[in-house]
């Protein structure tokens, strides 16, 4: 056994966001031993920085709700192509997990009966989103954070996992180095849950936070697991254009669910011009009836700018690209304007909106009560992930199981907004559970010294090279910039193709980036070691993208603009050869039992 110091745990969870929490928490309560780690201080987590709320059908606002709707709404927002059950299971359990919550602390904004608040949000039928103003996630991770310390959970945090280590197919524990110290650690586990978000970092506009890297995709990769639908990138419409230092910074759903909309350079609400056909039942198509849904008349329509993410994000790119955008190279959104409507609206906006009102003040000196914003696409979230089974959330790999961001099926081809926060406590909690389980069900596995060695070796590699070696930030840098432009909102073949030949390059220079000083916090170290994980998802991506020769959801092909009935039926899926090169095929969706489809039948 290498000489580092080892540290047991009967299931590890790696990342401390909502979904690493919530696994975390219940498989404490299974009574086996957890440890979490993550690289990010605790409480840090992405998640934190969650805004406009938790999807659940409670029904509070509108007794209209039910599983059901959120059921055939996630699917009509995932375009068919979602992993039903998951989906199935997340509309059913979303309402307990969100009581739960609240019966652990969480102080959830209220109706005037007392219930627990919901607001509207794009794609969902009615109004859904739990809410504490426009910090939902960080009384999320609160909550969780108290519950979890409670239940004895070992944390280990600003502790960065590098590889995963197997015993024969199994994966029985985890590798890496503490941040502070830079002192090398192993985790021998009997099952280890991935819960480490996304990969916003691949590209150059992100609202995602530094440690969105795309660690626990890669690691599942490399440990043998199968990613699925990572072709399918949210570029969500609403992110800060302006101030540059700010630039992708998220502007919540929330404003255009409280009223907000999107205007043109010619003051044009643009987006009633297009509305697409399978949603022209379900919205508003004038500016009247569009404001009185906001405000909660049922028997009004949601007004266009609460139409899918992927969709209104490309209606912004066109106004862009076709000169009608803002002067900052977005365009305007306007909660400002509900000040003809209501009394007391800049009261109002500041109390629902709170972050935003000191978010636009504070880094762009705009007042939002009085003035419109700059907003333009910014790269938000990941559908695809690590393939799991839909009850159990365990990987194709033995002992390794996902949560959250970084495991895939429930979104399908696009996220509904909110739906997020709500799979990260309903999943995770499912992957603790059975993460505890395969850990009360299996003896502890061997540690391989050789693998330990070859990730020990690997890490240390930067500081031997010459001193002229190019550093990691450049190579970042140029990945993001390509991702950017090659593989973003609007794709081509060709252009992703070139891609591919970058990505190549740019793997050669990874592999030869050098870095100055010690291992004590060096952040130059640490992003030469995310590299690999950035490269690995981009690669997925890229790949994912060619494959998928159509428009789906988030996945928009300028040269194949339309779907194709054929692939409607089908996920890619990635894994690593035997050979260490990527392979891609096609895999059948199975069919859907017939009451599944009832439903999305009847709610058409
Ligand atoms: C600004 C913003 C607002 C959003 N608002 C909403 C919303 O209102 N509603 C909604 O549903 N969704 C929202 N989302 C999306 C949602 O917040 C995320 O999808 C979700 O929080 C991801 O949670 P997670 O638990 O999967 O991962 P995260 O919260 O990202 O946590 C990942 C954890 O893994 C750790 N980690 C990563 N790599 C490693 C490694 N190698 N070793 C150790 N630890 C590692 C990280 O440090 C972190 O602790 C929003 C996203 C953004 C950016």
């Amino acid at each position: 056994m290498p000489d580092y110091e080892t540290v047991e745990h009967d299931v590890l969870v790696i990342g401390s966001g909502g979904a690493g929490l919530r696994a975390a928490i219940e498989a404490s309560a299974a009574s086996v031993s957890v440890g979490m780690v993550c690289k990010c201080l605790l409480g840090k987590a992405h998640t934190v920085m969650a805004e406009g709320g938790v999807a659940a059908a409670l029904a509070n606002v509108d007794e209209r709700d039910n599983w059901k709707v959120h059921f055939a709404d996630t699917m009509r927002g995932g375009q068919y192509v979602n992993n039903w059950r998951m989906a199935e299971l997340h509309a059913r359990e979303a309402p307990d997990r969100v009581r739960e919550l609240e019966a652990w602390g969480a102080v959830f904004d209220r109706t005037a009966d007392g219930r627990i608040l919901q607001r509207n949000f794009g794609g969902h039928k009615y109004a859904r989103l739990a809410h504490v103003g426009d910090r939902t996630g960080l009384e999320m991770i609160r909550t969780l954070q108290d519950h979890g310390i409670h239940r004895g959970i070992d944390v280990h945090m600003e502790f960065c996992v590098l590889t995963l280590l197997k015993d024969g197919e199994r994966v029985v524990g985890a590798f890496g180095y503490d941040r502070e110290r830079g002192q090398f650690k192993i985790f021998h586990a009997k099952a280890v849950v991935l819960a480490t978000g996304g990969i916003g970092k691949a590209y150059k506009i992100t609202s995602n936070s530094w440690d969105c890297t795309g660690d626990g995709h890669a690691l599942a990769y490399h440990a043998g697991a199968a990613l699925t639908d990572m072709e399918y990138v949210q570029f969500h419409p609403t992110g800060m254009v302006w101030p540059p230092s700010v630039c992708g910074m998220l502007v919540t759903e929330g404003v255009r669910g409280e009223g907000g909309i999107l205007t043109n350079a010619l003051g044009s609400r643009f987006m009633f011009g297009f509305i697409p056909d399978n949603y022209k039942a379900q919205t508003a198509d004038n500016e009247e009836e569009g404001w009185r849904y906001t405000q909660g008349d049922k028997n009004a329509r949601r007004p266009p700018e609460l139409l899918t993410r992927d969709h209104v994000a490309r209606c912004i790119v066109r106004e862009i690209k076709e000169g009608r955008g803002s002067p900052h190279g977005g365009v305007f959104l306007d909660i400002s304007w509900i000040k003809n409507k209501i009394p007391n609206a800049a009261e109002h906006i500041q109390r629902k909106l709170p972050s935003m009102y000191h978010q636009f003040k504070q880094l762009g000196d705009v007042d939002i009560t009085r003035q419109p914003m700059e907003v333009g696409p910014t790269t938000h979230y990941i559908m695809g992930g690590v393939r799991v089974n839909a009850d159990t959330q365990i990987s194709s790999v033995p002992g390794l199981f996902a949560a959250g961001e970084c495991a895939a099926g429930i979104n399908g081809a696009n996220r509904l907004g909110g739906n997020s926060l709500s799979d990260l406590i309903v999943f995770g909690k499912r992957a603790g559970e059975f993460a505890a389980k395969f850990a009360k069900d299996h003896p502890a596995g061997q540690i391989n010294s050789a693998q330990v060695e070859e990730a020990a070796h690997r890490a240390l590699e930067p500081f031997q090279r010459n001193p002229g070696a190019e550093g990691p930030y450049q190579v970042q840098s140029d990945l993001q910039e390509m991702m950017q432009n090659l593989v973003g909102i609007v794709r081509k073949e060709d252009e992703m193709l070139r891609a591919l030949e970058g990505l190549q390059r740019l793997w050669d220079r990874a592999g030869r980036v050098g870095i100055t000083g010690h291992r004590q916090f060096n952040p130059g170290w640490h992003t030469a070691l995310d590299l690999r994980n950035l490269l690995t998802v981009a690669e997925a991506i890229c790949r994912s993208a060619i494959e998928r020769k159509e428009s789906r959801g988030a996945q928009f092909r300028d040269d194949y603009p339309n779907k194709d009935v054929a692939l409607g039926n089908v996920n890619t899926v990635i894994k690593k050869g035997a050979d260490g090169a990527m392979q891609i095929r096609r895999e059948p969706i199975p069919e859907m039992p017939a009451e599944l489809k009832k439903i999305i039948e009847e709610m058409k």
